[in-house]
């Protein structure tokens, strides 16, 4: 072989050993992650994996400002249509908890919500008394609030921790005893009316903003709620059209089958339109409700909505909130959409107790 014969022979495999590693590196970029248009090509259509990891790593990731925290799935109450449910008994020991409390604060969390399950279950109402206390007066957020069904709340709850509570929302889809039963929203016999009556006079007494939430179904489509909605006065009434999530209350191994609730999405707008003249109504349809949360479960793992069923992430204590929450399926965009940034602390609340 002659000389110049050597030279392009040796010319020639560096040129293939550089593009196989071009190649190598830009595989290595999209398995950790760095996908699409974030893969940057130069003008000579290759990659460019170091403007490519710049790009990925300047990207802003999904801020966590508001988490809706089910940190139990028991719960005293069997509505049907029910949508987090009892699929396992599990709590985490409260330390762990606030560690991720900890975890999601230092990553932008400015609001976080307590439900279930009914979250005054557990402990009868201590362990979430001490998260919402370590939430406000540790981590200082700006807003804490809890969903409850309100039939567990006690008067000394809120002379220990009501001030550390900005928001308590409690779940009424009707102001009638007999469809409360038939929907399941209830203990027995036991009136959830009073309850919610007496909570909203706590609510006054130890000034914690107070919200209603209804979920609208076939049994409460037709009903007229606007004079008890008027005397309650809450600060926002969330009205729900009923949604169907496999596994939870569709579906294959579901502990709800709650097919027979779901409403049309007319009927759902009749509601909102015999009652549009209640200003605090806040209407949230199925595909608003869908992948606009932030959710995460007893475990801590995000729960993903997109795909009608709840695919969780890894936990935020095993692998980080950033990595976590990439599986989350939420849109911060319908997020915003949905009104989800409100004022959300009582400080900032103009309100006549
Ligand atoms: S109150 Fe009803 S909807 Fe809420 S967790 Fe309990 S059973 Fe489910």
């Amino acid at each position: 072989m002659s000389f110049s014969t050597q030279v392009v022979f040796a010319k020639m495999s560096l040129q293939l050993c550089i593009s196989n590693i071009q190649h190598i590196f830009a595989t290595v970029l999209a398995w950790i992650g760095v996908r699409g248009p974030q893969v940057r090509l130069t003008s000579t259509g290759k990659v460019n994996p170091v403007k490519a990891l710049k790009k990925n790593i300047s990207k802003p990731a999904t801020t966590p400002s508001s988490v809706n925290y089910h940190f139990t799935r028991q719960c005293n109450y069997k509505c049907g249509f029910c949508f987090h449910t009892a699929k396992t008994s599990f709590v985490l020991p409260i330390e762990e908890a606030k560690k991720g409390l900890q975890l999601l604060k230092q990553s932008g969390l400015e609001k976080i919500n307590f439900s279930g399950g009914e979250p005054f279950l557990q402990d009868r109402g201590d362990f979430l008394g001490k998260l919402v206390q370590y939430c406000k007066q540790d981590l200082h957020l700006p807003s804490v609030s809890i969903v409850s069904n309100g039939s567990l709340i006690r008067e000394k709850w809120f002379q220990k921790y009501g001030q550390y509570l900005d928001i308590l929302a409690i779940s009424c889809d009707s102001f009638d005893e007999d469809t409360n039963q038939t929907i399941g929203r209830a203990q027995g016999r036991k009136s959830h009316l009073d309850n919610l009556f007496k909570v909203r006079e706590w609510c006054r007494d130890y000034k914690v903003a107070f919200k209603i939430n209804s979920v609208i179904n076939t049994f409460n489509v037709n009903e007229d709620m606007r004079e008890n909605i008027s005397e309650l006065n809450p600060v926002r009434w969330k009205v729900f059209q009923c949604l169907l999530i496999d596994g939870e209350n569709a579906g294959e191994n579901s502990l709800r089958e709650a097919e027979r609730f779901v409403i049309s999405d007319q009927q759902f707008q009749d509601f909102l339109d015999r009652h549009s003249t209640i200003s605090c109504l806040v209407p949230e349809s199925n595909q608003k409700m869908r992948d606009s949360y932030l959710i995460l479960d007893e475990y801590m793992r995000f729960l993903d909505c997109r795909e009608g069923r709840k695919d969780p992430s890894k936990s935020i204590l095993d692998v980080g909130v950033e990595e976590a929450i990439q599986f989350s399926g939420f849109d911060e965009k319908m997020f915003l959409k949905r009104g989800g940034k409100y004022v959300w602390s009582k400080a900032d609340m103009r309100l006549e107790w």
